[in-house]
């Protein structure tokens, strides 16, 4: 198929997202684990700008820690594009210039949100020529997390994750987030996980992952008390286990007037939920007073969209 261009320029931005909910099941022999997760979409994004180009290229910038993201075919915002033009028979290149605000490893999804944006993106360049569903799929196929990147808001993921029911959400839930530029690596947490669970040094998987119901009825009324009392990760221990500090954050956290935390997807970002925009101001500049990176951000927000 051959297609004429729509446009020369095309600016996707995309949302990094937390895990307040994420009930890991026992790995399966394919090696994926089941996982019922409730994701929010919050406000650090990644700016993606897609040019057309002889090849697949990609440059990245960002006020975050750049270190360890890959600028060749290996990125998934490459990967992206080249998926969709495999998948509309599409001889076109693009250059892929991003603009991260996502710690990288983070556990917020960072690469996740790229692969998302470059596919908007690419879709938007080439005129368009899959839909929503179409691009879902190939989202799914890039990584269990993409598809909630090109969805945002609030959701729950079953199967990999990449299952999306978007979930009711009341109001605006404030976050304050502890950022770490020293990554963690998701597989080896989750490989920590599958050793706890081996030598019983935590509780085992609770069988079929699923969404714990409170955790829902607190999104739906808007209350964060009730959120901060129910929010739960299953990869928790396995980064603790990797990175005792993180302890140390959780608590200096809840010292200094934050409701519940918790670490965020694999980690090493931690994220506690806050009563309002003043307050997850002023428990950010208490953490940064202790020396953390903290910054105050809001979710949920929407998923990849088009904004030039
Ligand atoms: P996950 O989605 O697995 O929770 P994460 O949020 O912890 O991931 P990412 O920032 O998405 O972490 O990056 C994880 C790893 O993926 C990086 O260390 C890097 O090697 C690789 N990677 C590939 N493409 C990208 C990209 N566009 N941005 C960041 N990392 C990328």
């Amino acid at each position: 198929m051959s297609l004429a261009f729509a446009a020369d320029r095309v600016h996707v931005r995309a949302p990094g997202k937390l895990n307040v909910f994420f009930d890991v099941g026992d790995v399966r022999p394919d090696g994926y684990h089941p996982v019922a997760s409730v994701y929010q979409a919050v406000s650090l994004y990644e700016d993606v700008i897609a040019t057309p180009a002889d090849d697949f290229t990609v440059s990245v910038s960002g006020d975050v820690d750049l270190t360890g993201v890959p600028l060749d075919g290996t990125n998934l915002a490459v990967r992206a594009a080249r998926l969709i033009a495999h998948a509309t028979d599409s001889e076109m290149g693009v250059h892929l210039d991003i603009r991260k605000g996502v710690p990288v490893a983070g556990g917020m999804g960072g690469g996740s949100a790229d692969a998302a944006a470059a596919l908007l993106a690419c879709n938007e360049l080439w005129g368009a020529p899959l839909s929503t569903a179409d691009l879902h799929d190939l989202a799914a196929e890039l990584g269990a997390d993409v598809p909630f990147a090109l969805l945002g808001g609030t959701a729950v993921g079953t199967g990999r994750g990449d299952e999306l029911a978007p979930a009711l959400a009341r109001g605006r839930i404030d976050w304050v987030l502890v950022t770490d530029s020293d990554g963690l690596s998701t597989p080896a947490v989750y490989g920590r996980l599958d050793e706890l669970r081996a030598q019983a040094d935590i509780a085992p998987a609770r069988g079929t992952p699923a969404v714990d119901a409170a955790v829902l009825q607190a999104l739906r009324a808007g209350d964060a008390a009730s959120l901060a009392a129910v929010v739960h990760n299953d990869l928790q221990a396995a980064a603790l286990a990797l990175r005792p500090d993180l302890a140390v954050v959780l608590a200096d956290g809840r010292d200094l007037g934050a409701r519940g935390g918790l670490v965020s997807g694999s980690g090493p970002t931690v994220a506690f939920v806050a009563d309002d925009p003043g307050h997850a101001a002023e428990v950010a500049a208490s953490l940064i007073a202790r020396g953390y990176e903290a910054l105050a951000v809001h979710g949920p927000v929407p998923g990849a969209r088009v904004i030039g």
